[in-house]
């Protein structure tokens, strides 16, 4: 590993900040949005023994193009294609109908490349803990509860990827009640 990756990840960084700098996650709390993607990553380095920086870069970035004005061709021109690809991968269509993505992120999962499939199992796992943690503003406990049950139909299709990470969304899963 170069010394050079320090600086990516950090420019990565400071890209998704901004980015995201207006925006706040659901928790009562209504902490920065940027909590989410460096908490993603940080479970990835920290919990999932992931070191490919491009998998880290996507991580920061996963929700830039779903949730802000970033586009795909961006992400590619500051980061490269091995970067823009993944964040691709993780992106859900806005096209769709509410129904229609929640459908095919589950339908989608199985067919995603590795590193896609790891920054996912990350972002299910870290929006899990926060919903453990405290369920957003005007989510019955039947919302969380039918929250929890739709990321176990996405994380079955990633299933074999990431042995750490797997093993913490079911003991978050257990939690709940849900048996992955
Ligand atoms: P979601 O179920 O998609 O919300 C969950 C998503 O919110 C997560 O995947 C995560 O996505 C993001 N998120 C932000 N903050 C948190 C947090 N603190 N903890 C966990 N996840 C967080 O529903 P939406 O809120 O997007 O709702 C969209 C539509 O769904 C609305 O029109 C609503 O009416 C409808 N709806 C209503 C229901 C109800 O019971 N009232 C049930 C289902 C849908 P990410 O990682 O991408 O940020
Ligand atoms: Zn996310």
């Amino acid at each position: 590993k170069s010394p050079n990756d320090l600086a990516l990840l950090l420019r990565t960084l400071q890209f998704a900040t901004l980015k995201h700098s207006t925006q706040r996650r659901k928790d009562p709390e209504k902490t920065p949005y940027i909590n989410h993607p460096i908490g993603v990553a940080n479970i990835l380095a920290s919990e999932g023994g992931v070191t490919d920086v491009a998998v880290l870069q996507g991580a920061l970035l996963h929700d830039t193009v779903e949730d802000t004005n970033t586009t795909l061709d961006e992400i590619e021109n500051h980061f490269g294609a091995s970067v823009r690809r993944i964040v691709e991968e993780v992106t859900d269509n806005k096209a769709l109908s509410y129904d229609e993505r929640k459908r095919h992120q589950i339908a989608r999962a199985p067919f995603v490349s590795y590193e896609a499939k790891l920054v996912k199992l990350a972002d299910k796992l870290h929006n899990l803990r926060d919903l453990l943690r405290c369920a957003p503003e005007g989510w019955s406990p039947e919302r969380v509860l039918t929250y929890f049950e739709w990321a176990k139909k996405v994380v079955e299709g990633l299933l074999g990827t990431n042995l750490d990470l797997e093993e913490a969304i079911r003991l978050v899963m257990a939690r709940k009640g849900v048996v992955l």
